[in-house]
């Protein structure tokens, strides 16, 4: 065992959130660390947000391809191909090229990175490869990694992880699950022409999204092929050759070439050693932190996917800025949880920011809701017949936007503007006096005049 180092901080994983915290530490004079056992960028980087976002451009291609006949252009259809080996291929590269700018960044920072599994043998210190290194502060940010319920045949079930790098695409998929990753995927495979059953145990879809969006949703994404199927569960699946036969909880069967859960996430603790150190884990199983991110062991502070905030890459970072003052800086500035604006990358996409319709009745608002759903303009000659939808909900009485929903292309884009004004507490009459761009689908938001309720 080589001589013990020391630092001001260790961070355990270099996700979005430890990497940021270690970037911005290090700017501040401490000296850090960031211990990492698999890829630099987490899962964002590597199994999430990035290559999913590759991925739905992928997809979405093929859409693009087809509506550019209502433009004018040959498509012979029997010419068009996808490559599947290619679209990873491509990605992998991508995916490396990041890897490697997060490397740099951390080695400009100046900060030490330790490639190993983490354990704590004390409140201070941290094995590594049998070697110890020593810290005044211990961050843990090791994340999330999919949970897959346990059912006979769950070794047989993919998760998001192996999806981003199937070394084929199936001809059918089952995509177990109602949530943000379910219906991503659920768009990606259609979109590629994977013939594909979304199974979902709740009556629909997409809890905790705004009512309307969910059932626009439904609508859109079986015109666009997907096979919705809820109020069933995955009992059981059996793999034979080639082929995974599901057997649902309403007693029917599915023979399928594969199936993905997208059930959720869990917390990324397990080896860490936290359990003997009497640090508290909530009953969801993460780390318990109070809102300065930290736990019931002084010297240790945890963040990002592993405290059970919500699971964004965004929250990530804010909360590793605001943990680095803490820390090694003014100690000045909280985490900011409201109005946490979101896109699902579903096709068409969700954008959405604030309070849905039904959470907004549930806090005792009187509301007005404004809503529009038309063909954007791109479809007209297209001929694709896909919709959009628009939503705001209104507090009638301080005339307040609380919320604003969307479904359509661009619905991430269009509302990371929007979260600026609902954060600033823009009112119904504000969006009123805010021209239009035009032609856009975007210029809705400030010309829907007359509410539907
Ligand atoms: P979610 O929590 O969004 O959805 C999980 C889904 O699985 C829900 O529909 C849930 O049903 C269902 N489920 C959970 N347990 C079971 C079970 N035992 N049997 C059957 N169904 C079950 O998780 P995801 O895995 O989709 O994504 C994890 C998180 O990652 C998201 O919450 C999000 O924060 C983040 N993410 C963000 C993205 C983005 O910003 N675009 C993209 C992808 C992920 P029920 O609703 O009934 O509980």
């Amino acid at each position: 065992m080589s001589e013990q180092q020391s630092f001001d901080l260790i961070v355990i994983g270099a996700g979005s959130g430890g990497v940021r915290l270690a970037r911005m530490s290090a700017a501040k004079g401490a000296k850090v660390a960031v211990v990492e056992s698999r890829y630099l960028g987490g899962t964002c980087v590597n199994v999430g947000c990035v290559p999913k976002k590759l991925f739905v451009y992928g997809a979405h291609a093929g859409e693009d391809i087809e509506d550019a006949a209502g433009y004018g252009w040959h498509v012979p259809e029997d010419q068009v191909r996808f490559d599947w080996a290619r679209l990873v291929a491509n990605k992998n590269a991508e995916i490396d090229r990041l890897n490697g700018i997060y490397a740099r960044m951390l080695d400009n920072a100046g900060v030490t990175v330790i490639n190993g599994t983490a354990t704590l043998s004390d409140a201070n210190t941290v094995m590594v490869n049998d070697q110890a290194y020593t810290a005044k502060h211990i961050t843990v940010a090791t994340g999330s990694w999919p949970s897959i319920p346990d059912i006979p045949g769950k070794e047989c079930v993919l998760s998001s992880n192996e999806m981003f790098y199937l070394p084929q695409l199936p001809r059918q998929a089952v995509i177990w699950g109602g949530g943000y990753i379910a219906v991503e995927f659920a768009g990606i495979l259609a979109g590629l022409g994977v013939e594909t059953t979304l199974l979902y145990r709740g009556e629909l879809f997409l809890r905790g999204f705004d009512g309307d969006v969910r059932r626009f949703m439904a609508t859109e994404m079986e015109k666009k092929g997907v096979n919705l199927k809820f109020g069933v569960n995955i009992e059981s699946v059996e793999n034979i050759d080639t082929h995974y036969h599901v057997r649902l909880t309403d007693g029917t069967r599915l023979t399928t070439g594969l199936v993905m859960a997208a059930t959720g996430r869990k917390a990324l603790v397990e080896g860490l050693g936290l359990e003997a150190l009497g640090v508290e884990m909530t009953q969801s199983g993460h780390i318990a932190v109070d809102d300065h991110f930290q736990t019931s062991v002084p010297s240790i502070t945890a963040l990002g996917d592993v405290i059970g905030t919500p699971q964004l890459t965004p929250v990530a970072l804010g909360q590793g800025m605001v943990l680095s003052r803490r820390l090694f800086g003014d100690g000045q500035g909280d985490m900011d949880y409201s109005s946490i604006p979101t896109a699902v990358f579903c096709q068409p996409n969700i954008g959405t920011v604030g309070l849905t319709e039904e959470e907004a009745r549930e806090a005792g608002h009187s509301l007005r809701i404004y809503r529009s759903e038309f063909k954007p303009m791109k479809h007209t000659l297209s001929g694709r017949d896909e919709r959009a939808l628009m939503k705001l909900v209104v507090d009638d009485k301080s005339d307040q936007v609380l919320g604003a929903h969307m479904v359509g292309p661009e619905a991430g884009e269009i509302t990371q503007g929007l979260a600026v004004a609902i954060k600033a507490g823009a009112t119904k009459a504000q969006f009123d006096s805010t021209l239009g761009i035009h032609p856009t689908s975007a210029e809705e938001f400030v010309t829907m005049r007359e509410p539907v309720g």
